[in-house]
């Protein structure tokens, strides 16, 4: 059976290093990648390579589904509350595994609360709305709290200290530190009752490290390939992912829609959920999901309280 790049075929150690080197370091990455692209990263003959990319591919099962799998495979997508019942609606249910979830507003519209929140409920049972799994929470801005975790837990009547132990934080230093968590992750979820992968904020490092126009190009690409390992986390293990990323509205465009926001959205026309977060009155939060084929056009009211996310 093949469990990572040393057992795919004429792949020994030297080449494994080289792989490794290159970034190729699952098999997620090889099999995303073109043999022409893995050739020359590494000097490995093409042919080879192309060899690799096969057997990674075949390893990962990537092959004609009948329509019928997909509909097998649909019923195992499974939901997780946000605390907010209105939040929840507008969602269809709540928050989708086998899916990335993009959270995007303002400085101050609640992404973090409701990273906090899904943390904490993805704990609860399945009659709660949770999945009792554990959360993996990604920091890139050094802005998660575990005070907070334990309002929130007191807020659904858990253990404050049982939810804490049950959520893997790590602050991601850098972009490519930030890949290679997600990169870890693979073993890490596949070995542990993991539902929840939070990256808090997905965009931050990428642009401060590649800042302006001349590098949106290659920024662009990065963060392509950093969202590719994330839905083929989410797909392959049944986890949701929630991603955030803050964006300015456009003071320009006061006519205009709010949601086209400055520094574009992370997304794009990739699968998944864009929720947009505004704020409101006092501790209202205004949602409204972008671009969803598959759920109802409209917004909603949720609140930030001292418990955590409500109505
Ligand atoms: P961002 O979208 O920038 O991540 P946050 O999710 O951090 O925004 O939301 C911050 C807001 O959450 C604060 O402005 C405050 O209104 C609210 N908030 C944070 N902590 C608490 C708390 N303990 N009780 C009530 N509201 C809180
Ligand atoms: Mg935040």
């Amino acid at each position: 059976e093949i469990k990572d790049i040393t057992d795919l075929p004429g792949v020994g150690p030297t080449t494994a290093q080289k792989l490794m080197e290159a970034g190729f370091t699952t098999l997620e990455a090889i099999a995303a990648a073109t043999p022409q692209e893995i050739s020359q990263a590494t000097g490995i003959p093409i042919l080879t390579a192309q060899k690799i990319v096969d057997a990674a591919r075949e390893a990962l099962n990537i092959d004609f589904k009948t329509a019928y799998d997909l509909k097998l495979e649909s019923m195992n997508i499974k939901k997780i509350t946000t605390g907010s019942r209105n939040l929840d609606e507008l969602l269809g249910g709540g928050i989708e595994t086998k899916t990335i979830t993009e959270l995007f507003g303002e400085f101050g519209s609640g992404k973090t609360q409701i990273c906090h929140q899904l943390s904490v409920n993805v704990q609860l049972p399945e009659d709660k709305g949770g999945l009792e799994g554990k959360a993996v929470y990604i920091d890139t801005e050094g802005t998660f709290r575990w005070e907070r975790i334990e309002q929130m837990a007191r807020g659904v009547g858990l253990d404050p200290d049982e939810v804490m132990k049950n959520i893997y934080w790590i602050r991601a230093i850098n972009s490519h530190h930030q890949i290679a968590i997600v990169d870890k992750l693979f073993t890490m979820v596949k070995n542990d009752n993991i539902k929840l992968v939070v990256v808090d904020s997905v965009t931050s490092h990428f642009r401060a490290e590649f800042p302006g126009r001349e590098n949106l190009a290659m920024r662009q690409q990065l963060l392509n390939r950093h969202l590719h390992q994330l839905m083929r986390l989410a797909d392959i293990f049944n986890v949701a992912v929630v991603i955030t990323n803050q964006v300015m509205a456009r003071p320009d465009v006061f006519y205009g829609d709010p949601t086209q926001a400055v520094g574009g959205h992370v997304l794009g026309h990739a699968p998944g959920v864009r929720v947009y977060l505004k704020k409101s009155r006092g501790n209202k939060r205004i949602a409204r999901v972008v671009d969803a084929p598959h759920l109802p056009e409209g917004e909603t009211v949720f609140a930030i309280t001292e418990w955590g996310i409500r109505d």
